[in-house]
């Protein structure tokens, strides 16, 4: 072999062996890449394994989450159909009849208990879930742990969710469930009773949520039982306070018809003993008369004078029965009114006719202020008369010299009033409200000087009301009087038919 092939040979030696050199640092650079690339995969993977897990915890999570939101709508559902269905009655009872157990089952817990507390004993408004053994053994013992129902008397709540204490354990051993919530029924008047609720199932506990509904609960059964005691409270005294409007009603209309009775038994009696005394008085009258006039005999002066008295004394004991008959019959309805139309006016002025010699003599002025145009009325004229006569006669009486006595008309919506007043002594307001009073006469002197027999104005009075209308009187002491009395336009029964 030539020298320059040999020299080819190992140049092709040489370029051969630098192709393998570069390909093998080329293979190991690839090589490198792809480990890097590994291990880059190899930690997305533990990336992405993480994450999932991630994702698996957090639906878990969530899972869990919306079935206790939706455990608490439902409980939130099952407590607000409670609340509307107790908030409509105002009945103790009933409430506890619509809780009842199904509606209370709607809780979604395994059992359910309203204990009723009063005066010292428990008693089963509402059970579910519990048998009547285990209700037994709560009734018996729940009350023995003083401290326990101390704590829920001031308006403590427990619950399963709160840190494990002694009343736990003692609710624990009376309920006999490990999962729960006991409330108190407390309003502002003192302790109701208690709720409880619980579950068996150790996969079943209880949420904080489910603590503070069951505190709601039991708040608005308290309220609403408060509602329904202090409906029954009022219902009761209402009931009372009717039945003793009822009792005061009969004994008042008793003693009304007793002293109907009393009355009339009054009126019949001074209407026989009237009667009885006219008829003497009639002769005693007559034979006074027949002696004054002579007819038995001439008659000295002495006993003229004293048969005088005989007979004015008579004439003012005839006009004292006569006014007591009138009062009795008035009284008793047996008074026939002969009604007819007159003016009240024209009444006044044959009143003031009659009494001007009286009105001169005692130098009293007498005045009207009537207006022009008053309607007619149905009266019985001599009647009004006589309430004019008597009204005028004891202001005449009653007023000293230069007083003044007026009398007043108004027309008004439906009657007349009529106002009859005096500058005189007046009445002291004791006096005032015995005035009508059959007899009563004001003590003083001029009473104790003129004669009277306390007649006129209940008789006067009476008249008035057996018209339709009404009388009253006003004074002021040592400034004067007024008598007022009413008379209706209308209404006035026909003459032939009024009896009063
Ligand atoms: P009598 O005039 O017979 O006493 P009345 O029944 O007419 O009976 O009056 C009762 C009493 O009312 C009178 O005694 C008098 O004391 C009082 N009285 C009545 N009218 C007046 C008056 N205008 N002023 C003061 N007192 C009066």
């Amino acid at each position: 072999m030539s020298e320059t092939a040999s020299t080819f040979i190992i140049f092709l030696l040489l370029i051969f062996i630098a192709f393998l050199m570069v390909t093998i640092i080329l293979k190991n650079l690839r090589v490198k890449k792809v480990e890097a690339a590994f291990s880059q995969m190899k930690k997305a993977f533990t990336r992405l394994d993480e994450q999932a897990k991630l994702i698996v915890k957090t639906d878990l999570e969530l899972n869990k989450a919306q079935e206790e939101s939706e455990r608490r709508l439902h409980l939130l559902e099952a407590l607000q159909k409670t609340s509307r269905l107790i908030s409509t009655t105002l009945d103790e009872n009933e409430i506890y009849n619509r809780i009842g157990s199904s509606l209370m089952n709607e809780f979604g817990f395994d059992k359910n208990l309203i204990l009723g507390y009063k005066a010292e004993t428990l008693t089963i408004q509402v059970s579910s879930g519990f048998t009547d053994d285990e209700t037994a053994f709560i009734q018996a013992n729940f009350l023995q742990d003083k401290e326990l129902v101390a704590a829920l008397n001031s308006g403590q709540n427990f619950s399963s969710v709160t840190a494990a204490t002694q009343r736990h354990e003692s609710i624990k051993r009376i309920f006999g469930l490990n999962h729960f919530v006991l409330a108190p029924v407390v309003t502002q008047n003192g302790i109701l009773g208690y709720i409880f609720i619980g579950n068996t199932s150790n996969a079943n506990p209880i949420t904080e949520g489910d603590e503070e509904l069951i505190s709601i609960f039991s708040n608005q059964i308290g309220q609403s039982i408060e509602n329904a005691r202090l409906y029954e409270q009022v219902f009761r005294s209402q009931q009372d306070l009717e039945t003793k409007i009822q009792d005061r009603t009969n004994q008042l209309e008793k003693a009304l018809k007793d002293v109907q009775a009393i009355n009339k038994a009054k009126s019949e009696f001074i209407s026989a003993v009237s009667h009885e005394l006219r008829t003497p008085l009639t002769s005693i009258k007559g034979y006074a008369g027949l002696l004054m006039q002579g007819k038995l005999g001439e008659i000295p002066q002495a006993v003229f004078e004293r048969l005088e008295k005989i007979n004015k004394h008579t004439d003012s004991l005839v006009q004292l029965i006569n006014n007591l008959l009138d009062i009795s019959r008035i009284e008793s309805g047996r008074t026939t009114m002969n009604m007819s139309n007159c003016q009240l006016k024209d009444v006044v002025s044959n009143v003031h006719d009659l009494l001007t010699p009286q009105l001169r003599e005692r130098q009293i002025n007498w005045t009207e202020n009537i207006p022009q145009k008053l309607p007619e009325l149905m009266l019985d004229e001599s009647q009004i008369e006589r309430i004019f006569i008597n009204l005028a006669s004891n202001a005449i009486k009653f007023t000293p010299p230069d007083g003044t006595i007026n009398v007043t008309m108004m027309l008004n919506e439906d009657h007349i009033k009529t106002e009859v007043s005096d500058t005189g002594i007046g009445i002291n307001e004791d006096d005032l409200l015995k005035l009508f009073n059959e007899f009563y006469r004001v003590e003083n002197e001029i009473n104790m000087s003129v004669k009277g027999t306390g007649l006129g104005l209940p008789l006067a009075k009476k008249i008035v009301e057996a018209h339709g209308g009404k009388m009253w009187v006003t004074s002021k002491v040592n400034e004067g009087t007024t008598f007022h009395f009413t008379l209706p336009l209308k209404n006035n029964p026909p003459a032939s038919e009024t009896t009063v």
